[in-house]
């Protein structure tokens, strides 16, 4: 448990872990400076303020909240769910891309990769159509979901909410929000799709692929251990 203070800020801001220009040409340095300075930062802000009443969420993660809120009183509700979920999915997005990033993933993810979808190639179709055919501001995602042997799966989420909601674990995402390419891309939301393959972390997607066997390391998770440790 914490000892936070009155109006002390429970929750933080995870620095960056690469420059803001190091994903250019692929993102761009100001998209980035906005989304996690500005974007980012106003969840977190608007989360401290949402729980900054209610004591007994104060000593919560920001995924314990997102995956509990029945517990929410229902004035707050609304406003954790949006900023809760911009919280942790912000945070596990800037881990999901890396400078020295693209290519494709080996091992056991590689493998189940070609069970679930039947190659890589149409796994990146799948990908892209998903995040290309969501209507309005959510995010795409590849997460294991918890039946049919862990399988791996394909699919959106509206506003901010994660796959931790419905019991999937998420192992590589992208944000299609506007926010996230429309100063570079314009409407072009297919084009930064594409250009995206470029800086996917797979490294990252593998070690989460491996901690999703691990119904402890799971626990972790959802408290929010790995998802928001501050970056190497
Ligand atoms: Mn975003």
């Amino acid at each position: 448990m914490d000892n936070l203070e009155a109006g002390q800020s429970r929750y933080l801001l995870p620095a960056l872990p690469y420059d803001h220009a190091a994903l250019e040409p692929y993102i761009d340095a100001r998209t980035m400076m906005l989304h996690h300075d500005k974007h980012h930062a106003s969840y977190v802000a608007n989360l401290n303020s949402a729980v900054a009443k209610y004591p007994e969420l104060r000593e919560r993660t920001a995924t314990w909240l997102l995956l509990n809120l029945s517990k929410i009183p229902e004035e707050a509700r609304t406003a954790v769910r949006n900023n809760a979920g911009g919280h942790v999915n912000h945070s596990m997005l800037w881990r999901a891309m890396a400078p020295d990033g693209g290519g494709e993933p080996t091992g056991a993810l590689a493998d189940a990769i070609k069970r679930d979808f039947g190659s890589f190639g149409q796994f990146r179709v799948r990908f892209a159509e998903a995040g290309e055919k969501l209507f309005g501001s959510g995010w795409v995602w590849l997460a294991r979901v918890q039946k049919d042997g862990g399988k791996l799966e394909v699919f959106t989420t509206s506003g901010h909410d994660n796959p931790l909601m419905r019991g999937h674990f998420p192992l590589l995402v992208n944000d299609v929000w506007e926010h996230a390419y429309y100063l570079k891309h314009e409407n072009r939301r297919a084009d930064y799709l594409k250009g995206w393959w470029a800086v996917a972390n797979w490294k990252e997607a593998a070690r989460r692929y491996e901690l999703s066997d691990d119904s402890a390391e799971q626990e972790q998770e959802g408290e929010g251990g790995h998802l928001l440790k501050a970056a190497d």
